[in-house]
């Protein structure tokens, strides 16, 4: 029998305002000391009124119009009743009945994904266990910062998609700038659930569900490992009869069961008597939508189309928001660069596109194989990139302009990108002005032929790769500085 995996999302946004979900406190938990933004409304005191987040809901507005979804004209929060210790209220303020957003979708590598609901709630507070399990310690400062949780229909049909999708999902977050959305700090947090069917069955069967996964990676393991567990239930005649939940086991690397899934009506849910419902007629809706950012998709195929960046260059470049400006920036100040020395006759867009491709591949070839590499090398983030496009740019036109090797280049571009500086300021400490006095340079070939006659002789033998060998000798020899144009033309003479 071939089975199919039937996979469903549900992810946890942190939302970035500055202020709660229900009070004034700071939405600050990652570097904060514990417990010091708290207020009695966080903490659940009686007595107290929460108030909505106004910012909360607009980025709730934000996605869902970003992702095509439908926005309720009402929407209302309830409370999910459950007993936990990070829980002081022994109650999650949710939305349940009426969720903010209803049917958005992203497609993902040509399959639709339907979003069936996206809603706010408020996040827990955290519960730290100490190394020997003695003790559980509370941070309530998390309690109370508002999320933004997505539900998926189950329609991935491989572990893969579900990973594409979230990589896709976080990617938008942080383009629209409504979360951080950093998987391993738990700021995006996922619970996936799967169960399989027989190929062409439409029932869906008692599902797993695997909860807090902190990675894109772990959201896909743990999936292979439960098709591949569950694939072997079906296998022995007994398939899965009721839905389970499962945590995942990073160093075992397997899921491991923790209780058998309550369903809804163990929540008592009931509408939330302290907040008032939330007309979302009372947005401007076309206003939010306009103001949306290009998403990632759009980019990407922008950048292929516009630039012609390959497919790969386009993902690499759009992976990052920052990246991605930085890439654009640097091509138009390339541009306006062009527009001003060209003389020739044409508009202005015959001439960018007559010289468009010769630049595209610079700013690929330096932008993605050399400053990404000193952003690793350094362990820099592009927030804190000090190298400007304009600067950038300019480091460019030199390799243009073909007034510098490439050894050099990238010694220059270190310098750039460690300073900040711009390429006169950084030739000038570097010391590493080139060398173009055809003296100077013939005297330098000159010690490398007498002190290499094997190689000399092997190319006047016609070997002619070897005056590669010889090149490679006299950069090294300046330290990458020699004019290469005029290296390659003294060496050929004299070879002759
Ligand atoms: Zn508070
Ligand atoms: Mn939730």
């Amino acid at each position: 029998m071939e089975l199919q995996p039937v996979i469903g999302l549900e992810i946890h946004l942190q939302l970035k305002t500055k202020s709660k979900m229900f009070c004034n406190c700071n939405n600050e938990w990652l570097d904060a000391s514990p417990n010091v933004n708290i207020c009695p409304i966080c903490m659940g005191h009686p007595g107290v009124l929460p108030v909505i987040n106004q910012r909360a809901i607009e980025m709730a507005l934000e996605l869902g119009l970003a992702l095509g979804g439908r926005v309720n004209d009402l929407s209302r929060f309830d409370r999910k009743n459950y007993f936990y210790p990070d829980l002081p209220k022994g109650y999650q303020v949710t939305q349940y009945a009426l969720p903010i957003i209803q049917n958005a979708q992203l497609k993902i590598a040509n399959r639709i994904i339907h979003l069936r609901r996206i809603h706010l709630e408020e996040d827990t507070a955290k519960l730290i266990h100490t190394p020997d399990y003695k003790w559980s310690l509370l941070d309530f400062n998390r309690a109370g910062i508002p999320l933004l949780e997505i539900v998926t229909n189950p329609d991935f049909s491989s572990p893969e998609e579900a990973k594409l999708f979230l990589r896709e999902l976080q990617l938008i977050a942080r383009y629209l700038d409504i979360s951080w959305a950093d998987m391993e700090k738990g700021q995006m947090r996922c619970d996936t659930n799967i169960s399989l069917r027989p190929i062409n069955d439409k029932k869906l069967y008692a599902k797993a569900e695997i909860k807090n996964l902190n990675s894109p990676r772990a959201v896909e393991d743990s999936l292979k490992y439960e098709i591949a567990r569950q694939k072997k239930m079906w296998e022995d005649g007994h398939p899965p009869t009721i839905d389970t939940t499962y945590g995942w086991d990073e160093r075992q690397r397997m899921t491991v069961e923790q209780r058998t899934k309550e369903g809804d009506v163990d929540y008592r849910y009931f509408p939330e008597p302290d907040l008032p419902a939330v007309s979302l007629k009372e947005f401007n809706l076309e206003e939010i939508k306009s103001n949306l950012v290009e998403l990632p998709q759009a980019r990407r195929l922008r950048f292929i189309e516009m630039y012609g960046f390959s497919e790969v260059e386009a993902r690499v470049l759009t992976d990052d928001p920052i990246l991605a400006h930085f890439a654009e920036k640097t091509l138009s100040e390339l541009k306006a660069w062009l527009l001003s020395i060209e003389q020739v006759e044409g508009s202005e867009q015959e001439i960018w596109q007559k010289h468009k491709e010769k630049f595209v591949r610079l700013v690929a070839n330096w932008l993605i194989h050399r400053l990404i590499h000193l952003l690793d090398k350094y362990k820099t983030e592009t927030a804190k990139l000090k190298i400007t496009p304009e600067n950038f740019s300019e480091f460019i036109i030199l390799i243009y302009e073909g007034k510098i090797s490439s050894t050099l280049a990238q010694q220059l571009l270190e310098k750039m990108f460690i300073g900040g500086l711009d390429v006169d300021r950084a030739m000038r400490d570097g010391q590493m002005i080139q060398i173009d006095d055809v003296k100077k340079i013939e005297k330098i070939i000159d010690k490398i032929i007498k002190n290499n006659a094997k190689v000399v002789n092997d190319y006047k033998k016609g070997k002619t790769n070897a005056i590669a060998f010889l090149i490679g000798l006299i950069m090294k020899e300046t330290k990458g500085r020699a004019n290469v144009e005029i290296v390659k033309n003294i060496l050929k003479e004299k070879l002759h």
